[in-house]
């Protein structure tokens, strides 16, 4: 039996009122529903990847972590309990469960070939690895002892590092400590807010 928009309206008006004549509370019912989406997910912390505001959100999983079971992320909302947003995300933030759960979503490393045209995908430890090797070559090759004025300054113009808005206070003290003391660079900036 199909049902006309005018039958629904008539049910759920009739209900309605039916609930207030007979003192009925649909609160609760209704929380339930809203409850059931996230009753038994694993909630983790994280922050928002889209901007320097760096809100905290709560990424909610379901699967049960047996060996076989993949986790599914099925709802993703802002942190209450954050200091920065207070459980608020704009529409990007709001968005993030499309950004996670994305056919489009880049998970590996990829690299493009000088006068290449496309990305090729390579592994973890093939990515390490080039980059250990450009590190190494582009600090020997512009390694500076000297400035013009011949006052030493041991510094290596050769490199810039830009960090990520997700990237901890803790990992950026660590990260100035590498980039600085140990390869030289002045060049370091990072849009972290976290
Ligand atoms: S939710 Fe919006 S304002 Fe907050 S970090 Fe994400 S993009 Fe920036």
């Amino acid at each position: 039996m199909s049902t006309t928009r005018r039958d629904f309206l008539k049910v759920t008006t009739i209900g309605g009122v039916a609930a207030t004549v007979l003192g009925f509370d649909l609160a609760p019912a209704y929380a339930q529903t809203q409850a059931l989406k996230i009753a038994r997910t694993t909630e983790t912390r994280s922050t928002c990847p889209y901007c320097s505001v760096s809100c905290g959100v709560i990424i909610h999983t379901i699967g049960d972590k047996a060996k076989n079971v993949k986790p599914q992320v099925v709802h993703v909302e802002g942190d209450p309990d954050h200091p920065i947003n207070r459980g608020t995300l704009c529409p990007k933030g709001s968005s993030l469960e499309q950004d996670i759960l994305n056919d489009r979503r880049i998970t590996g490393p990829q690299v493009r070939r000088p006068g290449s045209d496309h990305w090729e995908d390579i592994s973890w430890d093939q990515a390490i690895d080039e980059i250990a090797h450009r590190v190494k070559k582009t600090r020997d090759e512009t390694f500076i002892e000297k400035d013009s004025k011949g006052a030493t300054v041991n510094r290596c113009e050769g490199f810039a590092w830009v960090g990520g808005c997700t990237d901890t206070n803790e990992f950026n003290y660590l990260v100035g400590k590498v980039v600085r003391a140990g390869l030289g660079t002045p060049y370091y900036e990072t849009q972290a807010r976290v």
